[in-house]
């Protein structure tokens, strides 16, 4: 039997392609299940519990697949580990009946972003493509009821802890930051080797794009001296890269196409990366330069993103809601041509801000904080810039004292480094309050 912790969207599609393939099933969930899940689940006679976790059944199973949301530290998780029951990922098992061809993207920040541009050029090239992992459906329900030739996957470090067999036909590693560290027993080695994972099982066949300007990642590969074909790109070192940036040029070698970074749709540094790894990516699956130059002139980014939500007054109003570090707002505040009012706040993850304090010297005059605990940035940006500073503990007065202080010409940009859960539900919630309260002002 076949078990399936956690009835979301893994979880279901999970299900189903376990039943497809002739497995006895039994999904299981701490919380109460969405009504279209059931229905799901019992449409195909999927047996399942709610609100709970039968014990005995659970530690009966062969082999137990886990969302990956539920924490090691779950009872339930604990004691299949301490039988030595085999716990594996959505996408490992899905992995093991997937004949298509996968493009696997990982990093600290810029999975989505590079997973929807590699999809966008795919499927602006006419393959039979989808979209996988953390965003779009679930992977095993497609390779379940589906037939596609290539899968565009976005994997999170939680997945890929899940996955041992899986093979990555194409690998992308954008970059590797401290994030989630309270997974890793916060050592930041054990979450680099769960990023790594994504190479895992990967001969001279595959191919491996990563970022090479990024320390992390350099000094693994110097440790590790991969056997896959290897496609490094950068900001403006060319010698041995498959991409690179040079005088606002991008240019992806294996095709010939050297573009003006301008006529790309997303914009800042961050994003060029994301296009040369997604440009790479779509190169190695044989997409001709005209193709893959159009997809950067049409791809419309993705929300919450450095969403560009309205101009009033002349000041824009970006929405960088997704910002959920500090690297990422670092990313943001770069690619800013103007003054900038900035919002901040929220769940703080342990953040070091004096990593943004160059850039908010040098283009922030007016920093508003929005959370419920905003004494942390109040220490630190009050020591140590001259930011004129408004504290507000909601989204109205945020918005209202961003309208206040920007100036004709400045951006208004909610790039806030912290989690959303003290005021909303999650941070996609908070980036449609934001555009929500900007077009009523
Ligand atoms: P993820 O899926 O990894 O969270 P997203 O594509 O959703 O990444 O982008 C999240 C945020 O990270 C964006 O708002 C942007 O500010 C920043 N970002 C995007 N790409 C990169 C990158 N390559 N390097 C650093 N920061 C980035």
């Amino acid at each position: 039997m076949i078990v399936i912790l956690g009835a979301g969207e893994s979880g279901v599609g999970s299900a189903i392609l376990a039943k497809a393939k002739g497995f006895d099933v039994f999904v299981s969930d701490m919380s109460a299940i969405k009504p279209q899940y059931k229905q799901e689940l019992l449409s195909r006679n999927i047996d399942f519990e709610e609100k709970q976790h039968s014990m005995k059944k659970i530690l009966d199973a062969e082999l137990v697949i886990k969302s990956p949301g539920i924490p090691e530290k779950a009872p339930v998780v604990k004691a299949l580990r301490e039988q030595g029951t085999e716990i594996i990922s959505e996408i490992e098992f899905a992995g093991r009946y997937c004949k298509a061809k996968t493009i696997c993207i990982t990093g600290s920040n810029g999975k989505t972003t590079t997973t929807m541009l590699t999809y966008h050029i795919l499927s602006e090239a006419g393959y039979n493509v989808a979209l996988a992992g953390n965003v779009g459906k679930s992977f095993a329900w497609q390779v379940a009821e589906q037939d596609f030739d290539y899968y565009v996957i976005e994997l999170s470090s939680f997945q890929l802890d899940g996955m041992y067999r899986f093979r990555a036909d194409v690998a992308i590693l954008l970059n590797i930051t401290p994030d989630h560290l309270d997974r890793y027993e916060y050592k930041f080695q054990n979450y680099i080797d769960s990023k790594f994972r994504i190479l895992q099982n990967m001969g001279s066949e595959q191919h491996f794009i990563f970022w090479n300007d990024d320390p992390v990642i350099c000094a693994e590969m110097r440790k590790r001296n991969p056997g896959m074909a290897l496609h490094p790109f950068s900001d403006g070192n060319i010698e041995g890269c498959s991409a690179w940036v040079k005088d606002d040029k991008l240019t992806i070698e294996k095709i010939a196409l050297t573009m003006n970074t301008d006529s790309i749709t997303i914009k800042g540094r961050h994003n060029m990366y994301n296009s040369m790894a997604a440009g790479i990516a779509a190169a190695l699956v044989g997409i001709d330069k005209d193709t893959i130059r159009h997809a950067f002139e049409t791809f419309l980014g993705v929300e919450h993103r450095l969403e560009y939500v309205a101009t009033i007054r002349g000041v824009r109003y970006i929405n960088d809601s997704k910002a959920t570090n500090v690297n990422s707002c670092w990313y943001a505040l770069q690619s800013m041509k103007t003054p900038v009012v900035l919002i901040l706040g929220g769940t703080d993850k342990g953040n070091d801000y004096s990593e943004i304090l160059d850039l908010v010297r040098e283009k922030v005059h007016t920093l508003v904080f929005m959370g419920l605990d905003n004494k942390k940035l109040n220490d630190f940006f009050r020591a140590n810039t001259s930011c004129r500073i408004i504290d507000t503990d909601n989204l109205d007065d945020a918005v209202q004292a961003c309208y206040d202080s920007a100036h004709d010409g400045d951006t208004v940009l909610l790039s806030p480094c912290c989690a959303s859960f003290d005021l909303f539900k999650n941070y996609e919630n908070r980036g449609e309050l934001f555009k929500e309260a900007v077009r009523k002002l």
